[in-house]
């Protein structure tokens, strides 16, 4: 039969010797290498119990961010979605009413805001191209699911916890991105 390269080797099957018919040997091997593994630095953890410190450079779960009144910081100015090498990224704009100042910074706000999961690459593009400080990739990971359609983050979902309402939860939601920023 021809052959396309010369990297074919023939295996013979030699007759064991008498300490290959024992077995002994070979099971003793193999112990001692599982013991010496029991002394050894494990490789694992016990997640979700412990959980591994991010790397800095981390890009997960999208936020919407708000100022420190509470306020949506997004303008629906649209830079982030024609910055997304995805296209994953859906808005419609509003103008805000003057009893809607103490909701929206600016006077134009997403009336909708969509992020769809499954185009998203995590590249961080949307957050370099943000001019309000809007948007953000935090340390959250996008939870599984078995329909395409959670995969589609709506403005409710994305958008970080109210700073005066529920502080703890704004904090938690933040992370390790203030320190992060400042390095
Ligand atoms: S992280 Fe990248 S791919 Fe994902 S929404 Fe932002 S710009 Fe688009
Ligand atoms: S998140 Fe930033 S870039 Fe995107 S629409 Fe809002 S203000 Fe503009």
């Amino acid at each position: 039969m021809e052959r396309l390269t010369n990297r074919v080797k023939v295996m013979e099957q030699k007759p064991m010797s008498f300490m290959e018919s024992l077995y002994l040997p070979a099971i003793f091997k193999g112990m001692a290498i599982t013991f010496k593994h029991m002394f050894r630095k494990k490789a694992t953890i016990n997640y979700p119990e412990e959980k591994r410190p991010f790397s800095p450079i981390f890009r997960g779960l999208h936020v919407l961010n708000r100022d420190e009144e509470g306020r949506e910081n997004c303008t629906a100015c649209g830079l982030c979605a024609v910055a997304c090498p995805a296209e994953a990224i859906t808005m419609e704009a509003a103008e805000r009413t003057p009893n809607e100042e103490h909701l929206y910074r600016e006077e134009k706000y997403a009336a909708k805001y969509e992020i769809n999961m499954l185009r998203c690459i995590f590249c961080g593009l949307c957050e370099e191209a943000c001019p309000k400080d809007a948007i953000y990739l935090s340390e959250t990971f996008a939870p599984s699911s078995f329909t395409r359609k959670s995969f589609i983050y709506s403005k409710d979902e994305l958008l970080i916890p109210h700073p005066v309402n529920e502080p703890e939860k704004f904090e938690a939601a933040k992370g390790a991105r203030e320190a992060r920023q400042k390095n």
